[in-house]
């Protein structure tokens, strides 16, 4: 018989002894795992366990390491029976491995040994129990069993307890800040900004006292879902006290961004509960603290962020601040700024300047790029760095690009009636536009009214258009690319730009980014990547454009090594529509009288 199990792992279910059992009770069903070398041991524990009447035992057999290993991958077990004579080292160090192995499942440990001998070491090692094996019954093994397993959930639950709260089921101050700590690592490791926002929940006193205890209880559960919901998985919510919650907000681009995430919960309370059929209003009052901008431990960001609460709370209504008084500044101006770009692109304040683009071979004007402009009624012209970001952030992006793609294509209605129809316009299109799903159909629409030759206008894209949603980019892309448009990828170098991504989309162009260029002549490493990403492009059968070209240094190097186009101050700065018109006239007159030709 024993060599009928020799070699083999068993597991299969025990009966017990149902008919036995008042009907009313379903015995519990234990899986429990046999850490024995011996067939025979196994045999005869099984025997056991099949005359329990409080459980039925689903037992797993194991017989070495490697299968241990396997099976508490693969299964959670209520309880470990490991026969200690099985194993030649130390069981009390070999009890240690199994804790961590198992997860914490009890270990009953079984042994010729004496109790007396072995059951304290046994326990200081963390067993749950120790059974002499000559004094070993069903009786004695089915009530260390279920003792074991008994005791074992009532520490798991202690242990929730003290990690959970059991209002609202989100975790509790000491694992936060546990948690804020790790994150806090994190983002230390991969240089990232991370926010806390701390909520507290304003007059909640009095409304535990208007409505009662319980109503203030279904209020907070109900606030926790609402902000749940709306919650990214990564970023984690924590009650902090009776009515204080806090946040962990990870990996965010910058400072601002916990300004938008704040806001954007806080609105989740502009409409009213209905608790006991009452509508009740509730306001919160929210702080900001920043890493590493507001300290470098937990405790100090959570304190901080706890300051900034208590000054949003002299504030009516919903309101929030940051630690940092220089950021509530500069959030203030990013909203003023926001608030008036409104009005800009409302108002028609807003203009696009055009730079050329030469080809190097016979400095000849090939196209430009469409840069925009804000010309602001008081403070004068604003670059498109000082409020694209802002504009990608609210979501103003995308009116925004449509009304640029509306002028660009004016305009080069304009030149291609003047003759210019050789000339190919760029216009730069923002990752935050691929968040539209009508893109393609409104530009495709903008296009079609405008009469244009739709193979004369190209957009540049950026890396992170393609990495939003890589298929959806591509089908808009495919779409447009039907109309006859071409696409450019822009800033290259800068982002994880791969000639892999490049094949599987309709890219015809790359443009490789200022900052390569800059040093192109003086840094060895800037020369090689320039040279390679020129040569690996035209293996495919892509055309470079280099940024930011300066000198005539640079424009030499890129000359000898075979660059298709530049674009930079050497030749002209991005100017105003009748500026262009007028460079573009001299270029033209200038490239006639060297070569002998009109037009
Ligand atoms: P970009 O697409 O990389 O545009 C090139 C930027 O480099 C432009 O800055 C241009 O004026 C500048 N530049 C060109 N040659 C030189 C040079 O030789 N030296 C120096 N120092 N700079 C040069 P600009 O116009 O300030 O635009 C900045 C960025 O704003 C653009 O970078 C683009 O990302 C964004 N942008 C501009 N217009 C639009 C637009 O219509 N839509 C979108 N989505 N983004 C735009
Ligand atoms: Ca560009
Ligand atoms: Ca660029």
């Amino acid at each position: 018989m024993a060599g009928e199990c020799q070699g083999k792992r068993m597991s299969e279910q025990a009966s017990g002894n149902d008919e036995m059992l008042p009907l009313m009770f379903e015995p519990e069903e234990l899986k429990i795992l046999l850490l024995t070398s011996e067939p025979t041991e196994h045999l005869w524990l099984r025997y056991l366990l099949e005359q329990s009447e409080s459980f039925n035992s689903q037992l797993s057999w194991c017989y070495n390491l490697d299968e241990l290993h396997e099976l508490l991958n693969q299964e959670l077990f209520d309880v470990v029976l490991w026969d200690c004579n099985c194993r030649d080292e130390d069981p009390l160090i070999f009890l240690g491995f199994l804790a961590i192995e198992s997860d914490q499942t009890p270990v009953i440990c079984l042994s010729a040994e004496s109790e007396r001998l072995m059951s304290k070491p046994i326990f200081q090692a963390g067993g749950a129990d120790y059974l002499c094996k000559s004094l070993l019954s069903d009786s004695l093994l089915e009530r260390s069993i279920r003792n074991a397993v008994l005791r074992h959930s009532v520490e798991q639950q202690q242990d929730t307890r003290s990690h959970i709260d059991t209002l609202t089921g989100i975790v509790n101050r000491r694992i936060f800040l546990d948690r804020l700590h790790q994150s806090i690592l994190r983002a230390e490791r991969n240089n990232e900004v991370l926010g806390l926002v701390f909520f507290n929940v304003d007059d909640f006193r009095s409304i535990n006292d208007t409505f009662g205890y319980r109503s203030g209880d279904q209020l907070i559960k109900m606030l926790v879902s609402r902000l749940r919901e709306d919650l990214r998985r990564s970023d984690s919510l924590a009650r902090i006290g009776g009515d204080e919650f806090a946040i962990i907000l990870e990996n965010l681009d910058s400072t601002i961004d916990a300004n938008h995430v704040t806001a954007k919960l806080l609105a989740l309370f502009e409409d009213p509960f209905t608790i006991d059929h009452r509508q009740l209003l509730v306001t919160l009052s929210a702080g900001i603290a920043t890493f590493p901008e507001a300290g470098q431990t937990s405790e100090h960001i959570l304190k901080h962020a706890n300051r900034a609460m208590l000054d949003a709370k002299r504030e009516q209504g919903n309101s929030y601040h940051f630690y940092h008084q220089k950021m509530n500044v500069a959030v203030e101006r990013e909203l003023e700024l926001e608030a008036e770009f409104r009005t800009a692109l409302r108002d028609g304040q807003l203009r696009l300047y055009y730079q050329p683009r030469v080809s190097i071979a016979n400095d000849q004007v090939v196209g430009y790029e469409s840069l925009i402009r804000w010309e602001h009624p008081t403070r004068g012209l604003i670059m498109p760095d000082q409020f694209i970001p802002a504009a990608e952030r609210s979501g103003m992006i995308v009116p925004m690009g449509y009304w640029v793609v509306e002028q660009a294509c004016r305009d080069l209605a304009l030149l291609q009636e003047l003759g210019y129809d050789d000339l190919v316009c760029a216009v730069n299109l923002s990752f935050r536009q691929f968040y539209d799903k009508k893109l393609s159909e409104t530009v495709f629409r903008i296009i079609y009214n405008a009469d244009i030759n739709t193979g004369n206008l190209e957009f540049e894209l950026t890396e992170s258009a393609m990495m939003y949603d890589q298929k959806y980019t591509q089908r808009c892309l495919e779409q447009l690319a039907q109309l006859g448009v071409s696409f450019s990828l822009d800033d290259f170098g800068t982002g994880y730009s791969s000639f892999a991504n490049i094949q599987q989309l309709p890219i015809s162009t790359i443009k490789i980014d200022k900052s390569f260029i800059d040093n192109v002549c003086t840094n060895v490493d800037d020369e090689v990547i320039v040279k390679a990403i020129i040569s690996l492009a035209h293996n495919l059968q892509i055309n470079v454009v280099a940024e930011g070209v300066e000198d005539k240094d640079q424009l030499d190097f890129l000359l000898a090594n075979h660059c298709d186009e530049v674009q930079g101050y050497y030749y002209s700065k991005a100017v105003k529509l009748e500026s262009f018109l007028t460079y573009l006239g001299s270029s033209r007159s200038q490239f006639s009288a060297v070569t002998g030709t009109t037009g």
